[in-house]
């Protein structure tokens, strides 16, 4: 056979001419502008030449601090083929962690959005090696150079460029694109991701038992491109000639119920939290949400409850799981055929199947394997051709080595057990994991329970010193506009859902659960709140 390189250029010829009609949507407000990938192919020709132009010659990182729009899907796709390093800088990172990462990386140049000029004008003067910062669909004015920086207009800059390009041929085990992933101790941690690695990766998302992706879908891309590469679907979607929907900085459930309403997606990606929020605005504001079939939810735990409430919309949620270590695609809940929809549900509400390329194993603490048979429960370990081998510049001994297995397997600090037939069940992250009296509770099982009640819009649950238990549960929940509860009501909606010794004594009512810079529940934060007395905690017997 012949030997030919899986490359992010042969992603970009191939899309941009043999899908060259798909089409590129980025929200606006009230509408949309529109992009085909024949003009995202050229639109990237001229972004490399111009990037040559800054001394981008080699694989110098360029990072980007961009929402989900039409010049980021150029930039994921002309930074990687030209043989640079694309950084997608989370623009949710705390100021301290963003100095650092794009010092780590060692960005050369950043691409900015106009609307995000503010808050990268306040860390860029300790960004130590960035020379150029090119500001997309915005004002370079606006920016105040430090010295040593030079700033461009991105419209400029790519003015006159030709719109074609010599793009050199790459080693497929070359970095392509890069992102960093919000560590509990110490400083985040890169991922590297390879052009070969972003090339199987993609195969996967189009598979059938997978997101299925193909170039009868219109994607709408809700998960960050600065989180896990969204999930893969940018460079999925070139591969197989699916439309994308971006919605830049319109994330509120209003602007993306008008999306959909205006742009008719047939598939989507998002975390649960997000669809949460739109499910509320659907409960006061009816919409029919037609040709969306599906919906890929993960990043967290999907509750059930949020699956089935989707599942009456027409909406069937596709539960995944994955890490930015994993590419993040991990495993996609996909029933296996022929049950019946009671039983297939209890398939579909699980983390899901690996795929052929996941290697997984179940370990308890002392290393030892464990069985799958879907009760033994360990900590997850994975291996594959898209699950990272090291963090970027972290040697062995350094913290964030101990992440991986001296046989080179990635340790994922999530806690579950495995079916007979390969599906993930997760009970917990490590971390989150209740230790009551010497037995684990886990908090996501708690909090399925909780939002499974008609008046809970959210509940997160942590663990809470406890003088006798060592730790015990407390809820923390949210109500639906308008509902009234109260925890002893509560409780007694979970006395059948869950064992005694587990119910929760502890409970508290909040506004909102906070989020993390990707929209999960922030527990660090929630146990800061119950430990320094800021949350009014009701305590039943
Ligand atoms: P961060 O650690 O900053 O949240 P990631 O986005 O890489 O960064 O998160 C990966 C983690 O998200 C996984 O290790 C797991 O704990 C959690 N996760 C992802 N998908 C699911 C899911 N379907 N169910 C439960 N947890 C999930």
């Amino acid at each position: 056979m012949q030997d030919g390189q899986l490359s992010i250029a042969n992603l970009l010829r191939h899309g941009s001419r043999i899908h060259g009609g798909a089409e590129v949507v980025t929200w606006t407000g009230a509408e949309a502008r529109r992009s085909t990938f024949a003009e995202v192919g050229q639109e990237a020709a001229r972004l490399a030449h111009a990037l040559r132009g800054l001394g981008v010659t080699s694989d110098q990182r360029v990072g980007t601090f961009m929402w989900n729009n039409n010049e980021h899907l150029v930039a994921y796709l002309a930074v990687p083929a030209m043989g640079a390093v694309l950084h997608t800088l989370n623009i949710r990172l705390f100021p301290e962690q963003l100095t650092y990462v794009a010092n780590h990386a060692e960005d050369h140049v950043v691409l900015v959005d106009g609307t995000l000029v503010p808050l990268l004008a306040k860390v860029l003067p300790t960004f130590e090696t960035v020379r150029h910062v090119v500001v997309v669909n915005g004002d370079p004015s606006s920016l105040q150079a430090p010295e040593g920086v030079t700033v461009h207009s991105y419209a400029e800059l790519l003015d006159g460029q030709p719109d074609e390009f010599e793009w050199p041929v790459v080693d497929e085990n070359a970095a392509a694109a890069m992102c960093y992933t919000s560590g509990t101790t110490g400083d985040p941690k890169g991922v590297v991701y390879t052009h070969r690695s972003i090339w199987l990766h993609s195969m996967q998302v189009c598979m059938t038992d997978s997101m299925a992706l193909s170039q009868a879908d219109r994607a709408l891309v809700i998960v960050p491109q600065f989180h896990a590469m969204s999930w893969g679907l940018p460079y999925a979607a070139l591969m197989v000639g699916a439309s994308l929907i971006m919605p830049d900085r319109f994330l509120q459930p209003e602007p993306l119920a008008a999306m959909i309403a205006a742009e008719k997606p047939t598939m989507a990606g998002a975390v649960p939290t997000i669809w949460q929020g739109l499910l509320a605005l659907l409960d006061q504001k009816p919409q029919d949400l037609a040709p969306l079939g599906r919906a890929v939810v993960g990043g967290s735990a999907c509750p059930p409850s949020l699956m089935a409430a989707f599942d009456k919309l027409g909406v069937t949620i596709i539960h995944a799981w994955g890490m930015t270590e994993t590419s993040p695609l991990g495993s996609v809940s996909r029933p296996p055929a022929g049950l019946s929809p009671e039983d297939a549900w209890e398939y579909r509400i699980l983390q899901g199947r690996f795929p052929a390329s996941v290697r997984a194993r179940l370990v308890d603490d002392d290393g030892n394997e464990l069985p799958w048979d879907n009760e033994a429960v360990g900590e997850l370990e994975c291996a594959g051709p898209w699950v990272a081998a090291a963090y970027y510049r972290v040697e062995p001994g350094q913290e964030g080595s101990e992440k991986f297995s001296p046989d080179g397997w990635l340790r994922t600090g999530d806690v579950g057990a495995i079916t007979p037939d390969g599906f993930l069940r997760l009970t917990d992250r490590s971390k989150d994991i209740i230790k009551s009296g010497g037995e684990w509770i886990s908090s996501v099982d708690l909090e399925n329970a909780v939002m499974s009640h008609p008046a809970v819009a959210e509940a997160a649950v942590i663990g809470v010193p406890d003088e006798k238990w060592s730790e015990r549960p407390l809820v923390a929940v949210v109500l639906r506009s308008g509902e009234k509860t109260t925890p002893a009501e509560l409780q007694s909606f979970l006395s059948d859902k869950v064992a005694k010794w587990q119910l929760p004594e502890n409970w508290t009512f909040i506004d909102e659960v906070p989020k993390t810079s990707v929209g999960k529940f922030d527990k660090k934060r929630l146990r800061a709140a119950a430990a320094d007395g800021s949350l009014d905690i009701a305590h039943l017997t």
